[in-house]
């Protein structure tokens, strides 16, 4: 098939991906999208499996990232809540649970905080609100820390806190700029969990496009790209080819590397990615143990636990799903975390074995495609929208442009590269203009 009518090729059917498509398509922009698997979401996708809805490892969405705002900016709908508890929400500590200071009546009963420790968190609230995140793009997690946190077991909760808000477990490398935005995010406003799973996210996505007038290929892979001076050519793996004006390529930097291996950046990015990975293991139970206990997180150790569907619709109303979940280090291997998992599962719901329906174990989920370290310039040092001397060919996803961490890059990056894909036309209109006066 040569398709010259297309205006914007998209490689990937993921959350940016169908971003772009949404915003391109709204203008006016004739846009196919590329999707190698059989269902569209990639990592947002969820599964029903047992009444169960599954996503792929705790999924939450920052009320105050770019990704609810780029929803409600597209009216798509979606629905959840905050995973809000009264004195149900545990640190673990040395093998035992300690009420975490969530709420009011838990900030005066926890054993981990003294009077001092109490003081020390009204005061450290205060300072982390009044942080400006892009002012610390050079500073590591770990400096930050030793900065402002002197109370031991205050600085244990924070640690664990911004593990939870960043999937990452590295504050020796990591640069303080995104750790403390995610961190301002998840204690100011929270996150929703979804109901439905974010499977809805990508149907209203998928839907919101379709209505425009996006085309789908699912379950055909892009497998080489080339650009001339006229067009840009996509050709898949059965050696169908697509031609169009300008690329999104919305995958990963393996997957952009293997498409453009003549690009020394693109290489260069593929290279330097460094993923963040978890290890999860999705249990769906009949009956909780202790139903006083939905959340509960290592203070030293990688270790989170949360029940979903106390929060969200994900399960059938006698049911509950529960996402365990080890943050990895980068060279570590997550095939061992199983028993782990396990231990902190039965730490705090002692009898899950006897109430499972059903459980899934993830070893290496990739949360996302590029840890930001100080030494690689943090956000800052993501990959831009546009290739390097490339017009018609762009990026997009959760390691591409300056704006966002996790979905919030996907979302961002989606968006930025819609509004430079439809500048282009006024850029040269421009241009011309500019050209003619000066000729006349
Ligand atoms: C365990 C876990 C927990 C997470 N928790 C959160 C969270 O709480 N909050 C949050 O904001 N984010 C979270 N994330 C991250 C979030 O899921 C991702 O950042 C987001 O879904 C990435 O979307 P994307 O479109 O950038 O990439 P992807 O979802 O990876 O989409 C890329 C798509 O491209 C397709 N593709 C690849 N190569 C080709 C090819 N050659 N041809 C055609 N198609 C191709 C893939 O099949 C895929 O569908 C989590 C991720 C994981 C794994």
């Amino acid at each position: 098939m040569n398709n010259l009518n297309v205006d914007v090729i998209i490689i990937g059917g993921g959350l940016a991906g169908l971003t772009t498509a949404v915003y391109l398509a709204r203008a006016g922009k004739k846009v196919t999208v590329i999707e190698k698997a059989r269902q569209l979401g990639g990592r947002a996708g969820s599964q029903t499996k047992e009444g169960f809805i599954w996503n792929q490892g705790p999924h939450a969405i920052y009320i105050q990232g770019a990704g609810r705002a780029i929803l409600k900016e597209l009216a798509i709908p979606f629905s959840g809540k905050k995973p809000v508890t009264v004195k149900k929400s545990w640190g673990v500590l040395n093998g035992r649970l300690h009420l975490l200071p969530g709420d009011a009546g838990s900030f005066f009963e926890t054993e981990l905080l003294n009077e001092g420790g109490r003081v020390a968190l009204g005061k450290f609230f205060l300072t982390l609100m009044r942080q400006k995140p892009e002012t610390l793009a050079n500073q590591t997690v770990q400096e930050w820390i030793n900065e402002y946190l002197h109370h031991l077991n205050l600085r244990k909760i924070m640690e664990m806190l911004g593990r939870v808000a960043t999937y990452t477990n590295q504050p020796e490398q990591v640069s303080a700029q995104m750790w403390v935005q995610q961190l301002q995010f998840a204690l100011q406003k929270n996150v929703i969990y979804a109901d439905g799973g974010w499977q809805s996210l990508v149907s209203g996505l998928r839907t919101a496009a379709e209505k425009a007038g996006v085309e789908f290929m699912i379950g055909e892979r892009a497998t080489a790209v080339s650009e001339s001076e006229s067009h840009v050519t996509v050709t898949l793996a059965d050696g169908k080819q697509v031609d169009g004006q300008q690329i999104v390529i919305a995958t990963t930097p393996q997957n952009v590397a293997e498409l453009l291996p003549d690009h020394p950046a693109v290489q260069q990015w593929h290279n330097t990615a460094v993923p963040v990975r978890a290890a999860v293991f999705d249990v769906a139970l009949k009956a909780l143990s202790d139903p006083n206990r939905l959340l509960a997180f290592d203070l030293e150790k990688p270790f989170y636990l949360s029940t979903h569907s106390t929060f969200a619709k994900l399960a059938p109303t006698d049911g509950h799903l529960i996402h365990v979940m080890k943050y990895l280090n980068p060279n570590e291997s997550g095939q061992t975390a199983k028993a782990e998992l396990e231990a902190h599962l039965t730490l705090v719901q002692p009898g899950w074995r006897e109430q499972l329906i059903h459980s899934r174990f993830l070893p290496e989920m990739v949360v996302t495609h590029w840890l930001p370290t100080v030494e690689n310039g943090g956000i800052n040092g993501r990959p831009p929208i546009q290739i390097p001397g490339r017009e018609r060919l762009f990026l997009a996803g959760d390691w591409v442009g300056n704006k966002g961490w996790l979905a919030d890059a996907s979302f961002a990056s989606g968006k930025a590269v819609a509004e430079k894909i439809l500048s282009i036309r006024t850029e040269s209109l421009h241009r011309a203009r500019k050209e003619s006066v000066l000729s006349a």
